[in-house]
């Protein structure tokens, strides 16, 4: 049983991203051994073709962290995806974001024993790390050979490590206790490792920089009825284990999206894209107009949670209206390398218009598609 407290949707801590997650302190070059250069990737992701994880589980001198080995073998690289409302694999969940163009795989391996110096600053945390990775290289592992290495800490960490629940540093990741079966989180700070950035809304607080929980990369928020609404669920590992597609900057950067899925829009009329989580076919799933990016979200495969999850909203997180994004189209903006931002999510009848005066509107959607009207206001030259 999970042993995580849920922080209801008041107080000082209601955004539990901010409260519990992460923090990644650079925004590129993270992988030591990315070999996997691709023309279609922004610089700094390296998020194309096989990649490996190596999962090091650890012990202080009197505590061993709480998920086994075989728990975090089947939570990063084996679990089936159910139908809901629990996600797949962390690998799953990378190879279908990822339309089948970067997989996982790797190994768990531990436990280790680290001498737990506290305070958790990133200095001791790495002295924690090199312990870990002397003690498996002496146990026979190649602790160089991974693109990532994942360092689930001791029980000490969960209230030493706090406010965060996860920490990336270059091709490092450090997961405290009580987040070790965070699918979520796990999945999240992997993403920084493969170059991505935080999936945000307009502003510059903690909560905006997390604020688009369309994805993976963007927070999380526990509205006071996700709770009640599995009541099945009394962990409520469901919300933790969600993983949502990437939002479709993050996946244009990523190098996934290419060719016939990105249109370029310069003309008003009638536009038509399928939803981001199909695979790329010959429809377009993205408008690119401008520095804006039009996309089409629906609750299938991995995103099956999505209905249940809002981001951040100017009213604070009690204006969370669940299924936000669901049926809807999503404009973005950001991204090449940096955060993206999420500007507004369309229902039918629903338009987003910005300062040129481009217009998008969302007329009507189906079981795959979304169907969208763009307007210009003035005449716009080609690109
Ligand atoms: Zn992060």
């Amino acid at each position: 049983m999970s042993t995580r407290t849920l922080l209801p949707a008041v107080a000082g801590c209601m955004l539990l991203f901010g409260c519990l997650a992460d923090r990644s302190s650079n925004g590129g070059g993270r992988l030591k051994s990315a070999s996997f250069a691709n023309a279609a990737a922004v610089g700094g992701f390296h998020a194309l073709g096989p990649k490996s994880v190596l999962v090091l589980t650890l012990r202080s001198s009197t505590q061993t962290t709480r998920c086994t080995n075989a728990t975090m073998s089947a939570i990063v690289f084996t679990d089936k995806r159910s139908a809901s409302p629990y996600s797949g694999s962390v690998a799953g969940f990378y190879s279908e974001n990822s339309y089948g163009q970067m997989t996982i795989s790797g190994q768990v391996s531990g436990t280790y024993p680290i001498d737990m110096t506290f305070p958790c600053t990133l200095s001791n945390m790495k002295t924690w790390a090199d312990a870990a990775d002397a003690a498996a290289t002496a146990a026979g592992v190649n602790v160089n050979a991974y693109d990532a290495k994942v360092y689930m800490l001791p029980p000490e960490s969960t209230t030493k490590c706090s406010p965060w629940g996860g920490w990336t540093e270059g091709n490092r990741i450090w997961i405290r206790d009580d987040q070790c079966d965070a699918k979520f989180i796990l999945a999240h700070e992997l993403g920084h490792t493969f170059g991505a950035s935080h999936s945000s809304i307009p502003g510059s607080t903690n909560e905006a920089t997390y604020g688009d929980a369309s994805s993976n990369m963007g927070g999380l928020l526990l509205v006071a009825d996700s709770v009640t609404r599995r009541p099945a669920d009394p962990t409520t590992l469901y919300i933790w284990n969600r993983t949502a597609h990437w939002n479709a900057p993050e996946k244009i950067d990523a190098g996934w999206l290419t060719g016939n899925s990105v249109q370029t829009v310069s003309v008003g009329g009638s536009y038509r894209v399928a939803m981001l989580e199909q695979a790329p076919s010959t429809d377009p799933q993205v408008l690119k107009i401008g520095t804006k990016y039009i996309s089409y979200r629906r609750a299938v495969g991995y995103d099956s949670d999505l209905w249940n999850v809002c981001g951040f909203h100017a009213g604070g997180w009690a204006a969370c209206t669940p299924g936000q994004y669901v049926d809807k189209t999503s404009v973005h903006t950001g991204g090449n390398g940096r955060e993206t931002i999420l500007l507004a999510n369309l229902g039918d009848g629903q338009s987003f218009t910005d300062g040129s005066g481009l217009t998008v509107t969302q007329t009507r959607h189906d079981s795959i598609y979304a169907y969208l009207m763009v307007t210009f206001s003035a005449p716009r030259r080609a690109r």
